[in-house]
This record gives structure tokens, sequence and C-alpha cells, in this order.
């Protein structure tokens, strides 16, 4: 082992030469640095506002959710090491990537059949719409390329996604001419529990029947819209999309990357409209934030109409493709997660972020404070100021990420109740800081 680097040096090598998520370079922001995490808990290198300790309101961006350094997804990391880190995917096949791909169609929607072991999030949507556009492709209908979505979204990084993620949040006027001009509705009216709105939904038909004939797929974040905004609708519009694209043959894809695996109170968002997308993908607490692995699933029609065209292929295929490592901890996550009373859990976080941050509504600056399954949401009316907001919820022994009005949280389902209502606490504490 080298030696350890001494804190001071870490972060201006950090500060030099190191990227991080949204960053300038070199950097400006100075980062806590983590030396160890167990349970809910990071450990810091150095104290930071007097903590050196912070419970995790994050879930390291939705993927932590049973905590850090889980016994049994050490011990599957452990086992798998001790076999194999990793072995190619092409011409060869293993049980850890067998066995997870059975188990995720076991536990999808009915009709999803088929799955490609994706090494990111935004890796599996750029599969997921590959596999649409290459359907319609195959079926002789190659006009049918682009997608439509509604506005407030987000798929992630790489190029096609960034095309579907939301026009104004995201960084669509700095790719003007460049990223892929795609099809946008206004964004679903807000309010998990409102009865949707008639009107709203006659225009979602409508614009899916106008440009159908140019539509390869429909691309939405079930239930809860995430980095694009932190919004809940109601799961009746995904009936309306779900309805609209069978009547005007267009696929319906579903980006469960961050609401898959329990996050809203179901295992899958999907579930809580009672319909099924023609694709899938999941990943972020695929394997327990463990390591990066993401999949892309879909249905025999799908399937099968690619493998009628003139390429009969999915032309597709990254370097660490089923993963063996992840893989194996990705499958004792999701047995780690079906092996207990999983919803029991959920609801507890629920109830808890309900009764905490209630009192959020009171404060100056709050437009709104939502709470769906275990994430939990104060949005004010103004810009956050990060670093104080951040600053606030360290103070209160708590870490935190706030982007833009939000300051929210959706804590590993581990977290106890005391932890939560410190969780709470700091929303608050951001809250009036930022
Ligand atoms: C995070 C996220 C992605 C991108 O996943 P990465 O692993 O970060 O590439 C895509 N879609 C949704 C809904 C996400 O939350």
């Amino acid at each position: 082992m080298p030696e350890p680097l001494a804190p001071d040096v870490l972060l201006d090598l950090d500060r030099r030469h190191v990227w991080h998520p949204y960053g300038p370079m070199p950097g400006r922001q100075e980062p806590l640095v983590v030396a160890s995490a167990s349970g809910v808990r990071l450990r810091l290198a150095t104290p930071a506002e007097g903590r050196s300790e912070l419970v995790d309101g994050m879930s390291s961006w939705w993927s932590a959710i049973h905590g850090y350094r889980h016994p049994v997804l050490d011990r599957a990391a452990r086992d798998q090491l001790d076999r194999m880190s990793h072995v190619m995917f092409g011409g060869l096949t293993h049980e850890p990537a067998v066995r997870l791909a059975a188990r995720l169609v076991e536990i999808t929607p009915e009709p999803l059949r088929h799955v490609f072991l994706a090494d990111s999030g935004s890796v599996s949507v750029e599969v997921a719409l590959k596999m649409c556009l290459q359907y319609w492709r195959s079926l002789g209908r190659p006009e049918k390329h682009r997608l439509l979505t509604w506005r407030g979204g987000y798929h992630g990084d790489t190029w096609q996604p960034m095309s579907v993620c939301d026009p104004d949040g995201g960084m669509h006027h700095l790719w003007s001419g460049v990223l892929a001009r795609q099809v946008f509705a206004d964004a679903p009216p807000p309010g998990f529990d409102a009865e949707p709105d008639p009107a709203y939904a006659a225009r979602l038909r409508e614009l899916i029947g106008r440009h159908a004939h140019e539509l390869a797929a429909v691309v939405v974040e079930p239930v809860v819209q995430g980095a694009g905004g932190m919004s809940f609708h109601s799961p009746g519009y995904l009936r309306v999309l779900r309805e609209a694209c069978d009547e005007h043959d267009v696929l319906l894809v579903f980006d469960e990357i961050a609401t898959g695996f329990g996050r809203t109170g179901r295992l899958f968002a999907a579930e809580h409209a009672g319909v099924a997308p023609d694709v899938m993908c999941v990943g972020k607490a695929l394997t327990g934030g463990y390591l990066t692995m993401a999949a892309a699933l879909c249905t025999a029609r799908v399937a099968e109409g690619i493998s009628r065209g003139e390429v009969p292929v999915l032309a597709h295929g990254p370097t660490f493709m089923g993963n063996p490592l992840a893989a194996a901890v990705a499958s004792a996550s999701v047995d780690l997660l079906l092996g207990q009373d999983w919803e029991r859990e959920v609801k507890r976080v629920e109830a808890g972020l309900r009764e905490g941050l209630a009192a959020a509504a009171g404060l100056p600056g709050v437009r709104d404070v939502r709470v769906l399954g275990a994430i939990g949401v104060v949005q004010l009316d103004h810009e956050v100021d990060v670093p104080a907001a951040t600053r606030a919820a360290v103070r209160a022994g708590v870490w935190l990420r706030p982007f833009r009005d939000l300051i929210y949280t959706m804590p590993p389902y581990v977290t106890d109740d005391a932890d939560l209502a410190a969780v709470c606490r700091a929303v608050l504490a951001a809250a009036t800081a930022g």
C-alpha cells in the first residue's frame, strides 16, 4: 500500500488535475475528502464544520440503498474477486451475468424479456434508444428516428440521452445545432396524487399522433423526474403514453435508472401505473452503489424486430459489458432487497421524511415541500447558495448535495429513525442558509 497522501497534498492534486461532475478546471470549490464509509456514515479525512462523520442523505446519487460496506455485498464482491474480476463478454459468458439477467427479467414488468448489461446509466439509455431506432430501421421505416419526451427530464450526459434532457435546464443552448432535435411536450403537471389533467393528456396524445410518422419512441422517467427538477407526476400520464404509443405505433421507453429498486415505494415506478414499457433502463441502485453497471431490457417484439433486419444484430458491445464483479454484487443487492420487507422500510423512511420536513413549508423562501417513497424535496423560490447550504447541512452532521432551487434527500433505506430526523433537520438548516 502506498503512503496515504496528506490532506492538503491530495486536495491540491485534486484541484489541479481531476474533473468533478459539472466542474470547472481547475476546481473552485473544495470537496470534502472521504476516508471511508460504513452503514449510513461517511468518514471524513479531515473534520469539516467540526464534524468528522456525516450521515449520508444522498445514497451517493440514489445508488447506495443498503448503505456502505454492507457485509452481504462485501462478501459477494470478495467471493467473486476470488474467481475473476472481469472477462470479456464477446464469445464468453459467465454465471454472474446470466444469473443477474434472469433475475432482472423475473422482477421487471412481464413483457420485458431480453437484457443488455451496460456499464453506466447513460450507456444503457444510448442502447435503449439504439434498440428503438434500429427496430424501425429493421422494419423498413428508417424515417421513424426521432424521439418524443416531456420537459423537465434527465437521461444522462452522453449525446443521445442529452438530446432528451430538459431543453432549458440541460445544456441544450450550449449544443444547439449539434444535438439531435427531438420533440418536446410540456412537463407533466406536478403532483403524484393530483387527478390527471384531461387537457394535458389530450395535448400529449395529439403531439404523439402528429409526429408518429417520424417517432421511434417516447422516452420518459416514470412518476419521478430526478436530476431535471425532482418533480413527481400522476401515474395516470404513463397510461396515457402507453395508449397513445400503442395507437400510433411508437415504442415506449421508461428510464427507471433513478426510480428503480423501491425508491418510490414500488419496486419499479411503472408499477404505480400498471403499465409496461417496450424498453426499460435500470442502473444506479442496481449494484447497491458498489460498482458501475446498468441494463436496458426489451420485449420479445423489439428483439425480434431487430433480428429480422438487414443488420440482424444489436451493434453495441462495451469492453466491460456484463462485468462479473458488478453483476455478482448486483444479484446480491437485489436478493438482499427482496429478501426483506423493503416496502415497510421505504414506508418508514417516507413517514419520517413527511414528519421531519413538514416544518419546511413554513420557512421563508420555501416554495414547495414534497415526499414520495424514500425521496424528500424542499424547493425554494430562489437558486440555492450551494456552498452555504452544504455547510449548514455539514454543521448539522449530514451530507446533502443541493442543486438549482432544490434541497433534497434520498437516504439509504437502512437509515434509522434518529438518523432520518437528523437528515430532515439538516435539510431545514440548508433551506434556511441557502
Ligand atoms: C443518473 C441517471 C442517468 C444516467 O446514469 P449514469 O450512470 O450517471 O450515466 C440516466 N437517467 C436517469 C433517470 C438518471 O437518474
